[in-house]
């Protein structure tokens, strides 16, 4: 039988179901392997079903011409920890679960811009705090998101669904960066310079792959580009912004506010952006739903599935 190593504890019905088709091993830590352990995975088992953070680096293949291991069914359609081109030259397969995260993550980009426009983490924090004295007219006055501009940079599966919740749901204009132009089933102009669309939008909103193609895309240009009242939403990868001129940004007041899901150094958030009261702090809530989590892990069986029958696996990266 197939030897699967699952490398994070999975929602219930996934393990069922993975112990139902593969002899499976569960990874007891619930923090993303080291290099040192993705190297002994490779030789110790058939499969491995990794996830965020798990260091499949191109030096960990870099020691192996081949591997036992054939296919690594990430979980999560979000897979800049694995190096798929120096797995594809060992032989292994990288396959993702495209679209089972869209609208999940979609739910909270619109969270996370309704927070920060509305000041929703602030407000909550005054009432717990005992401080709060009652409705004013003028007390904790926020962006109205509705009728606004949005930027979507990365205009995919998830970009695509936000900005359909923009423009259906709350009105907004929308204007996108992304490489290749897009056929959208609403209106959508695509502006072809990044520091163009951060000077013309209310909110700019992150949903590009993260890795070394995309690594600081929103760097001190583009968000000086921002115009003063904008938010900036990251639900990407952390690195795609750079964290520190981000900080230093929300610091001098020089944008309205952010709303991260997504940290440079994952799982450190450092206290100088903590200490602020424009920031929007979530803890990678994206697909965070049982549905959600359970869709994901039973794509990533499927991959598995499909390859070890000798067929292509349906979301191949
Ligand atoms: P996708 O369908 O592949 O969309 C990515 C989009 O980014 C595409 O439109 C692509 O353009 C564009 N893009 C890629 N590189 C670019 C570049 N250098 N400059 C400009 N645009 C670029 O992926 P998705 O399913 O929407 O997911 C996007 C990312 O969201 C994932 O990779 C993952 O890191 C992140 N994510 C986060 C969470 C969370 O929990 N916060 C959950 C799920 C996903 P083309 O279409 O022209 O190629």
């Amino acid at each position: 039988m197939t030897k699967l190593l699952i490398t994070r504890t999975l929602p219930d019905r996934v393990l069922t179901e993975a112990r139902a088709r593969f002899d499976v091993e569960c990874r007891a830590s619930q923090k993303p392997m080291t290099e040192g352990e993705a190297r002994a995975a490779l030789v110790l088992y058939d499969a491995v079903l990794p996830t965020l953070g798990d260091q499949f680096t191109r030096a960990v293949f870099a020691e192996f011409e081949t591997s036992r291991c054939r296919i690594l069914a990430n979980f999560g359609v979000g897979y800049n920890h694995i190096d798929v081109e120096a797995a594809r030259a060992c032989g292994v397969t990288v396959t993702n679960t495209p679209g089972a995260v869209t609208d999940a993550t979609a739910d909270i980009a619109l969270t996370l811009m309704l927070m920060s426009t509305r000041r929703a983490a602030e407000g909550e924090r005054l009432v717990r705090s005992g401080e709060w004295a009652g409705w004013q007219p003028t007390q904790m006055l926020g962006l109205h998101l509705s009728g606004k501009t949005v930027g979507i940079v990365g205009m995919g599966r998830i970009g695509q669904a936000i900005a359909q919740r923009c423009h259906f749901g709350f009105g907004m204009r929308v204007l996108y960066f992304s490489r290749s132009e897009k056929q959208l089933a609403f209106p959508a102009e695509r502006v072809e310079v990044l520091t163009d669309l951060a000077a013309q939008v209310d909110l700019l909103v992150i949903a590009v792959p993260g890795g070394a193609e995309t690594r600081h895309l929103i760097n001190g240009k583009v968000l000086r580009a921002m115009r003063r009242h904008a938010h900036l939403i990251n639900i990407a990868r952390g690195d795609v912004v750079d964290e520190s001129a981000l900080t230093t940004t929300l610091e001098k007041g020089r944008i309205g506010g952010a709303g991260l899901d997504v940290y440079e150094h994952e799982p450190l958030v450092p206290e100088a952006l903590r200490a602020l009261d424009n920031v929007t702090l979530l803890p990678h809530l994206g697909t965070a739903a049982l549905e959600v989590r359970e869709a994901m892990g039973l794509m990533a069986l499927d991959n598995l599935s499909a390859f070890f029958r000798g067929e292509a696996p349906p979301n191949a990266v």
